[in-house]
């Protein structure tokens, strides 16, 4: 029960990595809100986990918007008591804009560039401040972003929403960083996690495509492309006490691809 006593809430939790950290959560004691824009399968999951008896909540979230985010945060506090916990995981690929190719940046439209930008950036931004003054209220607090391999290294043409993407994730990370060096005093902690390649709906178009899957295998060095749960467990351990000594720390689960 790495989580005992704990409220957490994550963003795009209806499904991939989201449900997975939910699921995890659950299981480790914490009582968990779940915020997506897909009700059906945020409320399927709901439903899933309280039949085992876990304390779970689905509301509907779109991270672009603040009025969202303050309701997810209120229902959080109102219904659990608290917020110990939040996982900014909600985030957009090619896949969201209808499996566009990104093309190099002198070819890159602009509106792929917002909605991407909207999303992984401006969201955390919106969740962070959000979910801040009821940590605040609480005296202690962990975010975990999910930024991504792309936001430590390039994205080359050809590798799904490309630029817009990286830069995206790189916001998130130095986010990251702000967050933890403000709020270290009022012991919040704020940590980035960076997944490399996962099986996940945002990555099943890319890698159904010829080779593609056995080219990302042969880029990492474990072999393998790795799962949901080998983010979850990161993500906990950033979640629980025991990284209590870390702010600000970028935590690469990649499969050895930026070793090299
Ligand atoms: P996923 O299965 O597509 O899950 C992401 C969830 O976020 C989906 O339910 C998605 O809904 C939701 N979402 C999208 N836009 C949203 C919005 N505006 N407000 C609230 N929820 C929204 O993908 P995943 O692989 O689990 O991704 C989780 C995080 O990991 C993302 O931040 C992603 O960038 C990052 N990541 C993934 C990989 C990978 O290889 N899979 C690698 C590195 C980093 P829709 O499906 O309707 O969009």
């Amino acid at each position: 029960m790495r989580l005992e006593g704990k409220v957490a809430l994550i963003s795009g939790g209806a499904r991939g990595q989201g449900a997975a950290e939910a699921r995890l959560f659950v299981q480790e004691g914490a009582a968990v809100v779940i915020g997506d824009i897909l009700d059906d399968e945020g409320m399927k999951l709901e439903a899933e986990i309280r039949e085992l008896g876990g304390h779970i909540t689905f509301v509907h979230l779109d991270v672009t918007d603040a009025e969202q985010w303050t309701s997810a945060v209120n229902e959080a506090v109102t219904h659990y008591g608290k917020l110990d916990i939040l996982v900014n995981n909600a985030g957009i690929g090619s896949t969201n804009i209808g499996g566009v190719q990104a093309p190099r940046i002198h070819d890159a439209p602009e509106e792929v560039w917002d909605q991407i930008m909207d999303v992984n950036g401006k969201g955390v931004f919106l969740g962070t401040r959000a979910a801040l003054p009821a940590m605040l209220a609480n005296g202690s607090g962990s975010i975990i972003n999910i930024s991504s391999i792309a936001g430590m290294v390039g994205l080359g043409p050809g590798s799904g929403a490309g630029s817009a993407y990286a830069s995206s994730k790189g916001a998130v990370r130095l986010l990251t960083k702000s967050t933890a060096v403000q709020y270290a005093l009022d012991g919040i902690r704020c940590n980035s996690v960076h997944p490399g390649y996962i099986d996940t709906a945002m990555t099943s178009r890319m890698m159904s495509e010829p080779g593609m899957r056995e080219m990302r295998i042969a880029a990492t060095p474990l072999g393998r492309i790795g799962t949901v749960d080998d983010i979850a467990n990161g993500v906990l351990f950033l979640a629980s006490d025991e990284s209590s000594f870390m702010t600000g720390s970028e935590l690469v689960i990649d499969g050895g691809y930026t070793a090299q």
